[in-house]
């Protein structure tokens, strides 16, 4: 029986959700030595649920997910609506419309999604839509691939009923033709700066979906690409264990497959903000640069624990369980 059966049928029995809780493996079912280690997880105790939970102050897309997940939404919907919320606040100019444009003076949106059951949608470099965070689902729905790219990508979402928009604002315009006078390319995130969603979701039945939208580096080289649309660098969802997101430089994700390493790391036991604390830690011994970068990861696992940590002080989570949104200054590695 391959994965996806196996959970789609544990589904039915509640099988996968006790081998979850009992860290037994769910593809072997045999137990292994490392999982001796494993801590239990007791998700059947999981009273919190649902739980929203996304990078940075975004307080009206975090509260958007939570009140749709309450009100019985599945977790990849409540995910995707509270990126488009992001996505279309104007005043955000680190996702969607009104996100800062490339050095060419081209807006290029990154943004993917993961579900429950293991599936996943990507899409990369993507011009005149706004809501990427849903197309990444139209192609992981409705084509045989995981990723599409810039013009493939923006085909499709035509094909499925987007509009086309000018994405580039009247405001981030000006502050391109400022930076034009100089130029400068320092690919450096600014701590302060409101980045990239990313948003876990834990639905009523328990099941955990992420999305995640960006467009990624300010004044970025063309084509560039960071960590956000990649599966398992800006987000990674397995239902069995948990999810995270990542938000920062995302060169320095990737190099790491950070989110991954978050839900491997939960897998062996960890807390999810001993997993984050972990994940940024080995960024931080790799790099000794990392002084000049910003890298903050939240996460959360089947019992419905959340944790989040980030190298510069100044990145927040919100997190909405119980029916209360609140903003949860992230400790700091510096
Ligand atoms: N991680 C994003 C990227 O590297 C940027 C961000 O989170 O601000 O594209």
């Amino acid at each position: 029986m391959n994965r996806r059966s196996f959970i789609k049928n544990a589904s039915y029995t509640g099988a996968g959700i006790a081998a979850a809780a009992t860290g037994i493996s769910c593809n072997s079912g045999a137990s292994h030595p490392d999982q001796e280690q494993v801590k239990e997880i007791s998700v059947k105790n999981n009273k919190n649920k649902p739980i929203a939970i996304c990078t940075w102050g975004f307080t009206k897309a975090n509260e958007t997910a939570g009140k749709a997940l309450d009100s019985g939404m599945n977790a990849l919907d409540a995910a995707i609506k509270a990126c488009a919320v992001e996505e279309e606040n104007i005043k955000n100019t680190t996702v969607g419309k009104g996100g800062a444009p490339d050095r060419e003076g081209n807006v290029t949106l990154d943004a993917c999604v993961m579900d429950s059951n293991g599936d996943c949608g990507a899409v990369v470099c993507v011009e005149n839509i706004t809501n990427v965070a849903a197309l990444a689902r139209v192609v992981m729905e409705k084509t045989p691939h995981v990723m599409l790219a810039a013009t493939g990508a923006e085909e499709l979402a035509y094909k499925h009923g987007f509009q086309r928009e000018d994405l580039l604002t009247e405001s981030s315009k000006k502050s391109y033709q400022e930076w034009l006078k100089t130029s400068e390319y320092k690919p450096i995130i600014n701590i302060e700066n409101h980045d990239t969603i990313g948003v876990l979701c834990m639905d009523k039945n328990g099941d955990i979906a992420g999305a995640c939208t960006t467009s990624g580096l300010s004044y970025k080289m063309k084509g560039r690409i960071g960590d956000s649309p990649i599966i398992g660098s800006g987000l990674f969802i397995d239902n069995e264990i948990g999810g995270a997101a990542a938000t920062g430089m995302g060169e320095e994700i990737m190099k790491t497959v950070g989110s991954f390493l978050i839900v491997e790391l939960m897998r062996q036991g960890k807390s999810p903000q001993e997993a984050c604390e972990a994940a940024v830690k080995r960024i931080v011994a790799k790099n000794p640069n990392h002084t000049n970068f910003q890298v903050a990861y939240i996460a959360m696992n089947k019992a419905g624990e959340t944790g989040s940590y980030c190298i510069h002080p100044g990145f927040a989570m919100m997190e909405y369980k119980n029916e209360h949104n609140k903003r949860i200054e992230t400790v700091s590695y510096l």
